[in-house]
């Protein structure tokens, strides 16, 4: 018998410490070898005016037992909360986001009965760096960052993962006809690593058909993997469309640490009614066995789970009439799952976890540098007139030596030296300046034409330097360009 395993539990808000009780009853008494720290995450600690929802010591807790089992947490409405799940994620680079959305058809009720769709999402970058300012009257901002080692990560590891669990397709959903920077990197490196399984089919959609089509026939998916945004909307609509939003766990995977959860909130209309269902939270509790090498714990709790569905004993969010034979709460749900243990669904496909095999998940290193010249720069104003000619005249008149303003778009559309007076301008404009034709410029320059910007009056926001990476272009034109 292999030594008790330290994790670290949060009881969280809500719903959150009636469905952690059922959840931890039902896999100590399948056996599960582990050593339980708790910790108190959220609205209290919120609320007692740590604005992040977590003490120092809890950190300490976390990085010690490097496995955490969180319940859902609230967080209070009003500015100034960062949300603790996004804080926990990016803190302890838990870069990989599975969550497995699967129909239990026809135990629980749904339109996709061959529904079985393991979602991996990007869980550190994109929109969620939190980034924002408001740049003009009009204009706020959210910066999205994607890094080729974030994308890197997350497209080996669905390959890996598909490998692992004998999936057989991954697909990519992106928008990278739109965001050929951010997006068309995502895609680039997908076909890049996909290369290195040939084994596995693969294909690219991009997202806004890919999720209606996910939404239609979710059964021609098998593993999906996308950035962070597309893969918390599409998650979300994956676990309702296959049952209930209250039925998938969902993992946080690091390099060093690991995080699992339900992917539902706290629903707090529910709390202390004894009626949530606890099965989110223990698909994640099940994810987690699997990631501490304890499969044995892991199959037997999730076939228990199965065979209390299929016997039709169900919490309210999935009770049906016809369909369902008894309806019952959260610990009773719990006590259902215990008395199954050892036991095996008939109808619905039993699970098989292994030890032995692991996912090759090498570090990622960081390349040689490339060739860098700067091509350009983008001066962003803040100018409350409206007719864009008049801007470009009298700016066109500061160039300094080696720089020439070459357009003005407004909100991304070119408006000057063309565009149409349809167009509707903000007050938040950027001027585009290029040098001769081959040549390049410097920093010198850019602060030169700053002052000769700033000197004439005018309120900049920021720049952004125009690159070329070995020679090749790495920014998008203006539109109508
Ligand atoms: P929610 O997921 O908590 O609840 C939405 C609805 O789904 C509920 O009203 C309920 O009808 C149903 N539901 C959810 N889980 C259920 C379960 N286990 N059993 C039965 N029914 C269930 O979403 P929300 O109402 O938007 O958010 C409530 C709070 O949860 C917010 O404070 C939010 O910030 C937080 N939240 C936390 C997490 C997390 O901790 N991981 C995730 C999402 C939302």
């Amino acid at each position: 018998m292999s030594q008790n395993v330290p994790i670290t539990v949060a009881y969280g808000d809500g719903i959150g410490p009636e469905i952690m009780d059922a959840t931890l009853r039902i896999i100590q008494a399948a056996g599960a070898r582990i050593d339980i720290d708790t910790i108190e995450v959220g609205e209290k600690v919120y609320l007692s005016g740590n604005t992040s929802g977590i003490a120092d010591s809890s950190w300490d807790s976390l990085r010690r037992n490097k496995v955490f089992l969180k319940a859902p947490i609230t967080t209070p409405q009003g500015g100034g909360y960062k949300s603790l799940n996004v804080t926990t994620r990016k803190m302890l680079s838990l870069y990989a986001n599975v969550r497995p959305c699967i129909a239990y058809h026809p135990y629980v009720d749904t339109h996709y009965p061959n529904m079985d769709v393991v979602i991996i999402r990007e869980n550190e970058e994109d929109l969620y760096a939190g980034i924002e300012h408001q740049q003009t009257d009009e204009v706020v901002q959210c910066l999205k960052l994607i890094s080729r080692p974030g994308c890197e990560r997350i497209i080996r590891y669905a390959f890996e993962y598909a490998r692992l669990y004998g999936r057989k397709k991954v697909t990519c959903f992106t928008k990278d006809n739109i965001m050929k920077q951010t997006d068309g990197m995502f895609h680039a490196i997908f076909d890049e690593i996909g290369a290195e399984y040939p084994d596995i089919e693969q294909e690219h959609w991009i997202i806004d058909i890919g999720s209606a089509k996910l939404a239609d026939t979710p059964e021609v998916f098998d593993v999906i993997v996308t950035l962070n945004l597309y893969g918390d909307i599409i998650s979300d609509i994956a676990a309702q469309i296959a049952g209930s939003v209250g039925m998938a766990g969902s993992a946080n995977i690091g390099p060093n640490c690991a995080m699992f959860e339900a992917i539902h909130g706290s629903a707090p209309r529910r709390a202390g009614q004894n009626v949530a269902n606890p099965s989110g939270l223990l698909m994640g509790a099940v994810q987690m066995l699997v990631h501490i090498e304890q499969p044995d714990i892991a199959e037997n709790v999730h076939n228990a789970w199965l065979k209390t569905l299929e016997d039709g004993i169900h919490t309210y969010d999935i009770y049906k009439e016809g369909l369902s034979k008894e309806k019952v709460g959260t610990k009773e749900f719990a006590d259902a799952v215990i008395a199954r243990l050892g036991q095996k669904p008939s109808q619905l496909k039993p699970v098989h976890y292994t030890t032995g095999k692991k996912m090759n998940l090498p570090a990622v290193g960081r390349k040689a540098p490339a060739a860098k010249e700067i091509a350009g720069v983008d001066i962003f104003l803040h100018w409350h007139g409206t007719d864009a000619m008049e801007l470009g005249n009298a700016v066109k008149a500061l160039d300094v030596p080696g720089m020439s303003l070459s357009m003005i778009s407004n909100r991304g559309i070119m408006v000057w030296p063309k565009g149409f007076p349809e167009t509707y301008c903000t007050d938040h404009w950027r001027l585009r300046y290029k040098p001769a034709e081959g040549t390049t410029i410097n920093h010198q320059q850019i602060v030169n034409q700053l002052n000769a910007i700033m000197g004439a009056g005018y309120d900049f926001i920021k720049t952004e330097n125009l690159v070329r990476f070995n020679g090749k272009d790495a920014y998008s034109l203006g539109q109508g360009q």
